[in-house]
């Protein structure tokens, strides 16, 4: 049916490609490209074999005129953005002058500045219409399927969502004191930001992890929770009618919390350049480079991750609440396709997003986050591709 062009050799990009392996009839060529090319064919060579045709390319995504050069070489039908968020706007500029499709996981993020907001990829969308050019923001998990789930809610059970809890939670032990389960960098500039929530009509600020509860979740047990902001509260602000409440938890442990605080308290965390003999670094880069590489922890995490959205709402003029998640065992996912949950939870979506615009269903010039599109032809993609979720109709609430 069609070819993607996989951008970045990663934690994620590894799990999509290799979820679009498994999906011959859809993905009949594949390309993987990223700075490092020995990481691409890395990965060819565990993929080889298959129906789908794997090649590699080296490119700087920095680079549009790189970008351009490679999509008219490779040709492919869409472009999977997984190398990190700030490649987003040169992948888009090279996809509008090649008219490519594009879709990644996260959101632009100027690499000077922690600062999480769509505004620059919303910027694109007449020029996407007009170019007749499709474009998917945020189709990970969280965002992406957290968005799914929110249009799921809409069209089957509701008539209006008032509130929506969005948790995310990793049981998973890796076994060290401390390491993060996708890119340092990304995450921690994520977790040390400040938290934020949306409610009647405007954006609330906290202090880093300033909010807490403990929430029982099936299947893990009670966790402590604590509020974020997460990209996905600004499109899902705009797109989910008469909504008057979102928030974002995630699960940390002590631990994590605790080695968090001392490195931010000695500047470890900061991505204010500093003179370091003779040449400036980034402290928070240098923290990646002596941290465990994320792609190091598939075969040592055990545990499960859950990730779900908790609605309120009304339906035929009567109060209601609905909560759906997935559940992923860590060492299944290694066992499937080498990587842990966290990187798998992400890869499965991107590679159902990407289905989605090739099979025609989610095809519509311009930029759209996921929640746009109807979501039941990916509900159904995530059952057969590895992400089955469950159905709460009485769920505990979250105060
Ligand atoms: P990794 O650090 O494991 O991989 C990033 C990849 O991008 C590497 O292969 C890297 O190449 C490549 N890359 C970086 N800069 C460039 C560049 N200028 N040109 C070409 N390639 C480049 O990250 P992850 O796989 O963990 O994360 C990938 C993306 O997924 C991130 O944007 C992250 O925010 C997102 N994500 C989304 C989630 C969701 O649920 N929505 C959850 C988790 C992650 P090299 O190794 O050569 O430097």
């Amino acid at each position: 049916m069609g070819k993607a062009l996989i951008i970045g050799a990663g934690a994620v990009a590894s799990v999509v490609a290799h979820k679009c392996c498994q999906n011959p009839d859809v993905f009949e060529e594949i390309c993987i490209a990223s700075r490092t090319r020995s990481k691409c064919e890395a990965l060819k060579k565990e993929l080889d074999g298959g129906r789908t045709k794997v090649e590699t390319a080296r490119v700087d995504a920095d680079k549009v005129p790189e970008l351009v050069q490679l999509i008219r070489e490779v040709k492919p039908d869409i472009v999977i953005n997984v190398a990190l968020p700030y490649q987003d706007l040169t992948i888009m500029d090279a996809c509008l002058e090649t008219k490519a499709d594009y879709l990644d996981t996260a959101n632009y993020e100027p690499p000077e500045t922690a600062h999480f907001e769509y505004k620059w990829q919303w910027d694109y969308r007449d020029r996407f219409e007009k170019a007749g050019v499709t474009a998917v923001l945020g189709s990970g998990f969280d965002p992406g399927v957290t968005g799914v789930f929110s249009a799921y809610a809409q069209k089957h059970y509701f008539d209006e969502i008032h509130s929506i809890d969005i948790v995310d939670a990793n049981a998973g032990d890796h076994g060290y004191k401390f390491a993060t389960n996708f890119n340092p960098e990304i995450n921690i500039r994520e977790v040390s930001a400040k938290g934020s929530y949306f409610e009647n009509g405007k954006f609330i600020e906290t202090e880093p992890m300033e909010i807490k509860r403990v929430y029982d979740l099936p299947q893990i047990g009670p966790k402590d929770i604590y509020l974020l902001h997460h990209e996905e509260l600004e499109s899902l602000a705009l797109n989910m009618k008469g909504i008057k409440r979102i928030r974002f938890w995630m699960t940390f442990s002590q631990s994590y919390l605790d080695h968090l605080r001392a490195l931010e308290d000695v500047g470890m965390t900061s991505i204010e350049p500093i003179e370091f003999e003779g040449k400036q670094i980034v402290p928070l880069q240098f923290l990646k480079a002596v941290l465990p590489d994320p792609s190091s922890l598939g075969p040592r995490t055990k545990g499960k991750t859950n990730i779900g959205c908790i609605f309120q709402g009304v339906k035929d003029g009567k109060e209601r609440t609905y909560y759906v998640y997935n559940i992923c065992d860590h060492q299944e996912c290694y066992r499937e396709v080498g990587s842990q949950a966290v990187a798998y939870t992400a890869g499965v979506p991107a590679m159902i997003g990407a289905m989605m615009v090739l099979t025609g269903k989610w095809k519509k010039a311009g930029v759209h986050n996921v929640e746009e599109f109807d979501p039941d032809p990916f509900m159904e993609a995530m059952n057969r591709c590895g992400l089955a979720w469950h159905e709460d109709f009485a769920p505990e609430l979250i105060g």
